[in-house]
Order: C-alpha cells, then sequence, then structure tokens
C-alpha cells in the first residue's frame, strides 16, 4: 500500500516539485495542502500528475481555523499519516506595510512559522499512529537566509529574534511590535526570521518528540530556486537579475525539479531517516548534515519560541 504524505503549497514551486516527485513514483499518496483549490489542481494537473496520487484539500496557513478544519478534513480522510512537509511559504520584501493573518499576526511570521507550527501539533496525534510501521517524519523546509553562519546568511537585514518580545506581545502591532524581536517592520527580515522559527522548531519538536515516538524530524535548504512564486512581490529588476546572478556567480541556483528531488529524497530515501538534521546539498557530494548557526541552533532559544507559540495558536 502507499505512504500518505502532506504538502502545504504543493501548487507551486519546490512544493509541486515535491509533490509530483512523490506521485510519479507510485509510492505515495500525495496530499495537497493549498490555499487555492482550483489552483492545486491545475498544478497537478499541468505536471502530469497520476490523478490516483494526489488529493488536494484546502488548507489556508494564515488562518488557525482554516488549519484546525484541515486537520479535521484528513482526519475523515481515514488515511494513517506517514509524513508531513511544512513548505508553504511567503516573502514580502518590497512590503512597506506590514499586513495580517486572519489572526492578526504580521503575515510572513504568521504563515510560515505559526500556521505551520499548529499544524504540526496537531498532527503529531495521527503521526504517531500505531498500525503505522513505515518510517514516520516530520519536515519543515528551512532556508540559508536564516542562517547567519553563511554569506547569503549575512546580507541585511539579517535574521535576529532578540528576547522574543515581539512575539510574546502577540505580533499584532498594536500592543507590540509586528517583529519577533519588538523592531520597526522589514517584510524581508521577517521572512528570515520566519525561517529561523521553522529551524528552532524542527529541532525543538526532536528535542521533546523522537525518543518518545520514533518520529524523525529534518530541516533542509534545498538550494536557491530562484525561479519560483517565492519571489513574485520582489521588483521586476531583481526577478530578472537574481536566476543568472545564482547561475553564474554564487553558482547555489538549482531547478525546481532538482529542488524536488531533494526534498523528495528528505521524504522517503531510507539513508536520510536521521532525526535533527539541517540537509544540505553540494553539486559534488550529494546531501550532507549542515551546520546551523548560532541562533538558529540556540536551544534556550528554541524552547521559548516553542512556549510562546504554544500560547499564540492556543495549545497552551
Ligand atoms: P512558491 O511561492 O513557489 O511556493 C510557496 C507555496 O506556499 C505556494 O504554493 C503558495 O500558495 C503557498 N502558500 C503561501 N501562503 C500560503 C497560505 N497562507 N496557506 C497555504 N499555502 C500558502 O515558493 P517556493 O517554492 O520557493 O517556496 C517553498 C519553500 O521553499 C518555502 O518554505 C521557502 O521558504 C523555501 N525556500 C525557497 C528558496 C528559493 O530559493 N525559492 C530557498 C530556500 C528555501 P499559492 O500557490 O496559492 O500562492
Amino acid at each position: 500500500t502507499k505512504s500518505t504524505v502532506i504538502i502545504t503549497g504543493a501548487s507551486s514551486g519546490l512544493g509541486l516539485a515535491t509533490a509530483k516527485v512523490l506521485a510519479d513514483s507510485g509510492e505515495w499518496h500525495v496530499i495537497m495542502a493549498c490555499r487555492d483549490f482550483l489552483k492545486a489542481e491545475r498544478a497537478a494537473k499541468s505536471v502530469g500528475m497520476p490523478k490516483e496520487n494526489y488529493t488536494v484539500m484546502h488548507c489556508d496557513l494564515s488562518s488557525l481555523n482554516s488549519v484546525k478544519q484541515f486537520v479535521d478534513n484528513f482526519r475523515r480522510s481515514g488515511r494513517p499519516l506517514d509524513v508531513l512537509v511544512c513548505n508553504a511559504a511567503v516573502y514580502l520584501p518590497t512590503a512597506k506595510e506590514p499586513r495580517y493573518t486572519a489572526d492578526g499576526f504580521e503575515l510572513s511570521v504568521g504563515t510560515n512559522h505559526l500556521g505551520h507550527f499548529l499544524l504540526a501539533n496537531l498532527l503529531m496525534e495521527d503521526i504517531q499512529h500505531k498500525e503505522n510501521n513505515n518510517s514516520r517524519r516530520v519536515i519543515i523546509v528551512g532556508s540559508i537566509t536564516g542562517n547567519t553562519n553563511t554569506v547569503a546568511g549575512n546580507v541585511p537585514p539579517k535574521a535576529n529574534l532578540g528576547d522574543l518580545r515581539g512575539l510574546a506581545g502577540g505580533l499584532d502591532g498594536v500592543r507590540s511590535s509586528v517583529m519577533i524581536d519588538g523592531g520597526e517592520f522589514d517584510g524581508a527580515k521577517a521572512y528570515k526570521d520566519s525561517k529561523v522559527c521553522n529551524m528552532l522548531t524542527m529541532q525543538e519538536m526532536h528535542r521533546r518528540f523522537h525518543e518518545k515516538t520514533g518520529v524523525t524530524f529534518a530541516s533542509l535548504y534545498p538550494g536557491c530556486i530562484a525561479t519560483t512564486g517565492l519571489f513574485r512581490e520582489h521588483y521586476s529588476l531583481f526577478r530578472t537579475l537574481f536566476p543568472p546572478f545564482q547561475k553564474y556567480i554564487t553558482k547555489g541556483y538549482v531547478s525546481e525539479e532538482e529542488s524536488g528531488r531533494r526534498l523528495a529524497q528528505v521524504v522517503s530515501d531510507p539513508s536520510m531517516n536521521k532525526s535533527g538534521v539541517y540537509w544540505s546539498w553540494n553539486n559534488q557530494s550529494g546531501s550532507f548534515e549542515n551546520e546551523l548557526s548560532q541562533e538558529a541552533s540556540d536551544a534556550e532559544k528554541a524552547k521559548k519560541l516553542w512556549e510562546v507559540s504554544e500560547k499564540l495558536v492556543g495549545l497552551a
């Protein structure tokens, strides 16, 4: 029988490329957890995914209610869950003013971190299902840009969660700041901060649940997929120059297809079942266990982030 994987944001870019690899393998049923149902259906058809190997289910990560409804719908499908991939993200590098989720959180951290934080926590119940003996994994897509131990991570504005005072205040700009560290709104920084949250969450889940449940927790940097919709809100000159810059200057460029193969490996490859790892790839030797920046591997911060996030999404 086929294993089941949920992929958020599978309607474009990395998520779609990964869904395609897994659906084509015939070994997976892919639940495409997407905010735009029609777009996701069309995307799946346009890349030729076999229709018996996927289901689109509505999930808008910028609404905690929608996340809960998605979990209910998934449970009603009766499929045992093997792997969850938290992939969806928004990036608002040119925004002058913050935008907000349905629950009033700054949009990038609210979607990329808090929506996935709630989803992953709720689905831990499903992924531990006893009849399910396959290797079970929770994968949260990270990024080099949140890692200040890299060149890319040192392009300003740098990620910095500070003491989380803005997040603890609710990220609503009324009672506190819209930024996690309590600073002024900066869309590019909010995205990088959200990616640090993703990487911290993966490690905190590993510490809290791996031994008890046997579930594997992993994050990854799939390479610079300079052509995806992630850059849709960037200046058009940037969108023109970024792919060749990544291809010929930094050489960090990967195609959407290649990035999809990488993430699909983290989902299904028996050799990538180690928990607590942040995977990266180099062109010569393939995948390797990469190191995270000091902030993205700070266990104290991960714990604090967990406790604050639990309160914000209503789990504590
Ligand atoms: P895309 O913009 O192509 O894909 C993002 C996906 O997230 C889309 O399917 C989008 O849906 C979905 N999404 C956005 N908001 C929501 C929401 N509120 N609810 C549900 N889904 C939502 O970008 P990428 O494929 O590049 O990004 C995928 C992941 O890869 C992200 O986590 C990103 O941080 C990461 N990444 C990307 C890199 C790159 O170079 N591109 C590098 C490193 C990491 P819709 O189709 O409806 O817009």
